[in-house]
Parts: structure tokens; sequence; C-alpha cells
């Protein structure tokens, strides 16, 4: 099509954030273009979520194996086939890339190649044409940070994206940040055969989380044998014949195979015109309002590049947020606090709303409940054998206003939970609720009879 027929959105990046804008721009009959330098999908289909998950399942399935005795289940030793494993995982992303090639392709939304600029209010340059909007989505995602003095190198010191692409499962790794993509690589390669260190210079692993999470995450982490490092930055790094090593806080020094810097990601937005044209940003991000529109009128910002947690739903949320918004439907603003986070380690750690210690800054310590419930008394968990709690947040005589999960498949439990944050739920309303026998699920409704006044199995 003429890249010069002025479209009703033009999206630059086809990320989460941006293919969720196009596909419901075009739902709602908007002519959108959509450019992409490199494949759609971006970076959660390609290099995160979508493989990373895949990879930790593989693990998953291996720690099943190991542990089948505990399940009067023989099993006669476990080895991990590396290809076999990557295989797998490429073929999950394959049929995914298919699938949302064809929707793209079914939604008449125009694809442009390239690597596209922001050139005037209304203007993207991509391969020397100019292509105008009447609104233009800024979705440029992010990039795997990096320190001072390490340099990535792609085989001794490593990124995400690298860490995705090995052919063998590293004999020793190290890695830095404790953070959620830091943790996820640490309980994949644990599980895989890897002798792991993570390395973090918060007090905790997963900081981010409620401080009872991290101590769960950490208990389990240490029965697993994942080492960690917690208060302790990085100090320089040395290449060895063996790999590298790595001098911490306090002068230790960890040998290993290779270092997987997990430090976060930054905002891409340099160099693709923001500036230039005026976007107001701060330390690379793009500053936007309640209704995801940047100071230049006409001019939206979605996704990992908007300050906030970096989370592909959080993207697909802005997406349509943004699509709607054009269209003049009026959505209403996305509350932030109320987007579900999951770490899918083993355990994996889940949460939405507030922690314990933010809850009572934001509405005062002497109002904040809070209850915790063991899995030790849900009967599901006690068949798989995984250990963990379900932890409600909530106002006096209010609503619920966090939950916090740890244990296996509390990504999948979260969900309940973000129903109750963002209805505003009491703990009452709740545990009116019956909740099915035996499942994990059932916690959730088991913290809540607990915190209305009347718990069944617990005190
Ligand atoms: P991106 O997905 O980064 O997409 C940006 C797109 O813009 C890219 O395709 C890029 O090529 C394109 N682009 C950039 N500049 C230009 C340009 N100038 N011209 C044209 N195209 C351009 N989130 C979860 O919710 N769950 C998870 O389990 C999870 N796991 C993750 C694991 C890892 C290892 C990583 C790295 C991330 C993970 N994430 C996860 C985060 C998730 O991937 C991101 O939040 C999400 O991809 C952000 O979407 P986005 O559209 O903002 O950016």
């Amino acid at each position: 099509s003429d890249p010069n027929a002025g479209y009703d959105v033009v999206i630059l990046g086809s990320g989460s954030a941006g293919y969720a804008c196009a596909l419901r721009a075009a739902q709602l009959d908007l002519s959108v273009a959509i450019i992409e330098k490199d494949k759609l999908g971006g970076t959660c289909l390609h290099t995160g979520c979508i493989p990373t998950k895949a990879l930790l399942h593989a693990g998953e399935v291996a720690d099943s194996a190991r542990h089948g005795e505990e399940f009067g289940v023989k099993t006669e030793g476990v080895s991990i086939d590396m290809a076999g494993v990557n295989a797998y995982k490429d073929g999950v992303v394959a049929k995914m890339y298919k699938g949302l090639q064809g929707l793209i392709k079914a939604s008449k939304v125009t694809v442009i190649e390239g690597s596209g600029k922001l050139v005037g209010p209304n203007t993207v340059e991509v391969n020397g044409e100019r292509v105008t909007g009447r609104n233009i989505v800024l979705a440029t995602g992010s990039y795997s940070k990096s320190l001072p003095g390490l340099d990535v190198d792609g085989t001794k010191v490593i990124t995400s994206e690298h860490a995705l692409r090995l052919d063998k499962v590293p004999s020793s790794a190290i890695v830095l940040g404790g953070g959620v993509i830091g943790v996820e690589f640490a309980s994949a390669w644990k599980s895989l055969g890897a002798d792991v260190t993570i390395v973090e210079a918060l007090p905790r692993l997963v900081a981010a989380e409620d401080a009872d999470s991290s101590k769960m995450l950490e208990r389990a982490f240490r029965k697993r044998g994942i080492k960690f490092k917690t208060g302790k930055g990085f100090e320089s790094l040395k290449e060895t014949a063996g790999g590298v090593s790595v001098t911490i806080a306090g002068g230790e020094t960890i040998d290993a195979e290779l270092l997987l810097v997990a430090v976060g990601r930054g905002p891409s937005t340099a160099g693709l015109g923001y500036d230039e044209q005026g976007v107001s940003m701060d330390r690379g991000f793009v500053l936007v309002n309640e209704h995801l529109q940047t100071n230049l009128p006409g001019v939206y910002a979605i996704g990992d590049i908007v300050p906030g947690v970096q989370l592909a739903h959080r993207g697909f949320g802005h997406g349509i947020f943004v699509a709607e918004h054009i269209a003049g439907l009026n959505p209403r603003p996305i509350d932030e606090a109320g987007i579900p986070k999951v770490t899918y380690s083993e355990p994996q750690v889940a949460s939405v709303g507030y922690s314990e210690e933010a809850a009572k800054e934001k509405f005062g310590a002497d109002v904040v409940v809070s209850y915790n419930y063991n899995l030790g008394g849900n009967g599901k968990s006690n068949i798989l054998k995984t250990q963990g709690f379900v932890k409600l947040v909530s106002v006096k005589d209010g609503p619920v206003v966090g939950v916090h999960m740890v244990g296996a498949n509390m990504g999948e439990q979260i969900g309940e939970a973000q129903l109750i944050y963002n209805w505003e739920a009491f703990p009452s309303d709740v545990a009116q609720l019956i909740h099915m026998h035996p499942t994990q699920n059932e916690a959730l409704g088991e913290a809540h009879l607990a915190l209305a006044g009347k718990p069944l199995h617990a005190h």
C-alpha cells in the first residue's frame, strides 16, 4: 500500500504493546501501519516470556523425573539433551510466531519492515520514506543493560538473549541480578544441571516483591542448592581459561564458566528522534499522562519504554487502551498497581497490589492487616509436595489491597487475586465464594475465610 497515504495510527515497534495496539485499532476500523525492524512479536515472543518459560518447563520436567522416587516412581537417571530442549523451545516460539503473523495478516494492518525514526509530530521515516499518521504510537521496547566495566561478549559474559541460544548447559554460572529475569534463569539452569550463584546488590532476591515472598523464595533456593549472595555489588571481572572470575563487594571471588548479566532493561529510545522532536523523557524512558499521551499532540507511548513494570501483559493493556482512546471510546485509565506479576521460577512468586510494607506506607500502619496462609495446610499442595504461602494484605473494614503467593503453579492462581484487588473486594466477599477442593486455588479461599474471621483449615 502507499506509505504516504496517511494512516489513522502509525505504530513504531511490534512487540507485545505495539501489536496489541495494531490489532485493537484495526478491529475498531482504524487504518493502521506498524513498523518493525526485526520480527513481529518483539522481545516477549522471541527472546523473553515464551522461550524462557519453555526452558523453565523443561527444567521442571527434569526435576519431576529426578524426584520420582518421592512419589514411588522409579526413574533410571536423568540427563539433559540440550539440542532437544532447544528444539522444543524453538518449536513453541515458531508456532506462536506463525499464529501472530496470521492474526496480523487477517487484520489488514499494514506491516512495514525497517527501522523507523520520529521526524515530525505526525511523521515517521522508514527506509527513506515518510509515513504519516493522525496518531503516532511509540512502542520500541527495551534492551538488556550492563554495568560500567562489564563488556558483554556473548560467550563468557552474556545477556538473556545469548542465554536462550546456548547449545549446552553451563557446568557453572554466575547470575548478576536477583530480579525476575536473573532468578528465572538461575532456576532453569539449576534444574538443567548447572551449579548456579546469584549475585544481587539489594538485600534480597526479587526485591520488588513483598519481603515474605523474598524470604520464602530464598529458603526454597537454598534447599535446591542455588547459591546467592545478596547485598553484594559486582566489583570486577577477570577472564580465566575456564570462564570468568568475578569479584564482588567485600573482596570475595567466584569462578564460573559464564556470567549472565541480568541487571535490568533500559528503554530502547536513543537515536529514534524522540529527543530531537521534543518528547519529554526521563533517563531514556518516555513520560506519559494517564491516557498514555506524551507531551507532543497525537503522540502516544506504550509498553517497556514507559516507566513502570516491564511486562508483556502491561504492554497488551497499554496497546488496547491507546487504540480505544484514539477511537474515542474513552477507556478507563489503567491502575498499574493492579497489574499482576509472576516470577516463573521453581517455586513461583506471584503478586498483585501492594506489599505489606507499601500498604502500611500508603494507608497507615495502624489500619493494615495481613494474613499468611501456609500451603502446608492445603491438600493439593501436599499432594504436589510443594511449599509456600498465600498472603493477603487488607485494610481494616476495607478491601484487599495486596495478594502475594509463593509455591508451584502460583502464576496460575494470581488471576483470581487480580479480580479481588481490582474489584476492591472485601475479605468477607471472597469468603462467601466456594473454592474447589482439592486445588491449590483453595488456599486463596482459605486465606480469605481466615481474614474474614472464620478460618476452616487454619488458625
Ligand atoms: P518489545 O517486546 O521489546 O518490542 C519492541 C519492538 O520494537 C521490537 O520488536 C523491536 O525490534 C522494535 N523496534 C525497536 N526500535 C525500532 C525502530 N526504530 N523501528 C522499528 N522497530 C523497532 N514479561 C511478562 O509479562 N512475562 C514474562 O514471563 C516475561 N519474561 C521475560 C523474560 C525475558 C528474558 C525478558 C528479556 C523479558 C521478559 N518479559 C516478560 C518482559 C516482556 O518481554 C516485555 O515487557 C515486553 O516484550 C514489552 O513489550 P514492548 O512492546 O514494550 O517491547
